[in-house]
């Protein structure tokens, strides 16, 4: 069996049609369209008001098991069911995914979204820059970081106005950096240093001392970012971006971007941001590729607004399916908790995707480091690992079955399955509640491997059922916290450190118990640790800390160790 290409050299091996031709054929008004150059478009927020009466399609929500390095291939997936849909069932199909954000290393998976045969082309303008929205939220975030700065710069006089909490840690760094700047220029020049100076060199600091990368990497992971990701309009952000608590007094006042008069500017920096992105596969189906908040210490899901817009495109008997990053216990807990919440919208299905070598590293496989050979576990037929790693399989079914709707398993087939290890995982499945569990070939056919998963589907969908969430939201914070614990992770229980019991009493106080939980955990574990795959048992979930998120609107607890990369920007009031 010949290898399939690289994923690069089969994305350019198809020609993309004109933007101009997929908005006609997905019903957009000329208007409604703003193309950046000749494959890509924003689309206007417009197009949403004009369709306010259509019906919605049918909303799937894709997700997955622990995520490995193995891969499990849940944007693979996503986008080969839009493919087996709109391209092989021929009914209205739309994929929403989240935009790729290079991190530090610009990219560990290579600059792609899906793979093989099923991927968002071209692969270049979708992984790098696409309609620079993530250079809108970059800019807006150091409109807020400069701001800060000027004001206690020129309040440092005013001791009980002074801000006493900066955004950024890395920031601290550059004050620093700034700080010997004014020295060394007062010493060389015998002049003190003014402030517009003071200023300037802080930018031209910031602007030398941190990689694009580095910056980008903790701006995609903001609270800017989740704002924009949970959005339903224009006015919506707006009033997000003001409430945005940024900082706070030495008095121990909350400061937000409106009280530091840029709350209007914000939103004109990312009122083009708001607007998603119109891209297709390589079979000439439609994509909204729009935010790309983290699973991990962020929301994880894409934007509201281009899940809303899409199912009005596609009509009644049409078919949305956007993905929910990360393990089901933590992405699309997300999806249901906090998206769901915010946009009044209820999926029909959940799709859950699995692969035989990810199931058998949860069954007790062993490690792969890149650059060595694939340990032989995973290359030749191995059932008993694959039937320990069932049991994460169906954890994570329990998690996706506890919002009310149909679950569909499908497998993501890797070229060393075997009958046996594919029969073996339908039948677990099957015994764990999935409505169908389907073995799809998408990633090497393309939409045609994935036909059988879209007719699952669309019988699925046809089910009666009826959405819940997880936790009420009036539940006292650290109940919602323990639901989520226990429930989707397995935990015996949690365990609230010190400062986390004070803030939950805080935020009582303070009239934010009601806000919905956002955890921000591993994705690579069911529990706090990322090391423990499989069914992690017998622990409890140490919560480190608890923040909130005033703009998003999430409180926000810590667990374990993980880390937050530059987020702290969240509402920190003094004792
Ligand atoms: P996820 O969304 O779960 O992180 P992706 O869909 O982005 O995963 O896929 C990650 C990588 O795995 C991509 O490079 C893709 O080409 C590869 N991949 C996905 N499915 C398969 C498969 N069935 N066989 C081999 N490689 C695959
Ligand atoms: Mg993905």
């Amino acid at each position: 069996q010949k290898p399939q290409p690289s994923d690069a050299a089969i994305a350019h091996s198809f020609t993309p049609k004109t933007i101009g031709r997929l908005a006609r054929e997905v019903g957009l008004f000329s208007e409604e369209v703003e193309p950046y150059g000749t494959t890509r478009a924003k689309v206007r927020l417009e197009a949403l008001n004009r369709l306010k009466t259509q019906p919605n399609g049918k909303y799937l929500v894709v997700t997955g098991i622990t995520p490995t390095p193995l891969g499990e291939g849940t944007t693979t997936t996503t986008l080969g069911l839009a493919q087996a849909l709109g391209a092989h069932l021929h009914v209205n199909s739309f994929a929403c995914v989240r935009q790729p954000s290079r991190g530090s290393n610009f990219g560990v998976k290579g600059g792609a979204v899906g793979g093989g045969y099923c991927q968002v082309i071209p692969m270049e303008e979708v992984s790098l820059h696409l309609t620079s929205d993530i250079q809108a939220v970059m800019a807006a975030n150091s409109l807020v970081v400069d701001t800060i700065n000027a004001r206690v710069l020129c309040e440092s006089t005013q001791s009980d106005k002074v801000i006493q909490n900066i955004i950024l840690d890395q920031y601290y760094l550059v004050s620093l950096f700034q700080n010997l700047f004014q020295l060394f220029f007062t010493l060389f020049t015998r002049k003190v240093c003014s402030r517009p100076i003071g200023i300037f060199a802080r930018f031209y600091l910031i602007n030398s001392f941190q990689t694009p990368s580095k910056q980008l990497s903790g701006y995609v992971a903001s609270e800017m970012m989740a704002v924009l990701a949970l959005s339903t309009s224009l006015g919506d952000m707006t009033r997000r971006l003001a409430r945005m608590v940024v900082a706070y007094s030495r008095k121990g006042k909350p400061v937000t971007t409106e009280d530091l008069g840029i709350s209007g500017v914000l939103a004109t920096l990312m009122r083009d941001a708001v607007k998603p992105s119109l891209m297709q596969t390589m079979e000439g189906t439609p994509v909204f590729v729009h935010t790309c908040p983290l699973s991990d210490i962020a929301q994880g899901n894409s934007s509201i607004l281009a899940d809303q817009i899409a199912l009005k495109l596609v009509g009644p008997e049409g078919f949305v399916v956007t993905e929910a990053e990360g393990g089901a216990e933590l992405g699309m807990e997300k999806f249901f908790d906090i998206k769901c919440r915010s946009s009044g919208l209820h999926p029909d299905v959940v799709v859950m995707v699995a692969s035989v070598p990810a199931l058998k590293m949860h069954g007790g496989g062993p490690a792969v480091t890149a650059g060595s050979a694939m340990p032989k576990e995973y290359s030749a037929e191995n059932l008993t690992l694959l039937e320990n790693g069932c049991n994460h399989l169906k954890r994570q079914l329990e998690n996706a079955r506890a919002f009310g709707l149909p679950v569909v398993v499908a497998i993501n087939t890797f070229s060393t399955d075997t009958d046996a290890e594919l029969g073996l995982v339908c039948e677990q499945a099957k015994l764990a509640g999935a409505l169908e569990v389907v073995p799809c070939s998408h990633w090497a056919e393309g939409g045609a491997g994935a036909v059988a998963l879209g007719q699952a589907v669309q019988r699925a969908a046809e089910t009666p059922h009826q959405m819940n969430f997880l936790y009420d939201l009036e539940m006292p914070i650290d109940d919602k916290i323990r639901v989520i614990a226990k429930s989707m992770y397995g935990a015996d229980d949690v365990e609230l450190l010190p400062q986390a019991q004070k803030k939950v009493a805080l935020f009582s106080k303070q009239g934010l118990g009601n806000l919905p939980i956002c955890m921000a955990k591993t994705h690579l574990s069911l529990s706090h640790d990322p090391e423990r795959k499989g069914v992690p048992t017998g622990f409890t979930l140490p919560i480190r800390d608890i923040h909130a998120n005033l703009g998003a609107g999430f409180l926000y607890p810590l667990v374990g160790t993980v880390s937050t990369g530059a987020v702290t920007h969240s509402y920190e009031p003094a004792q």
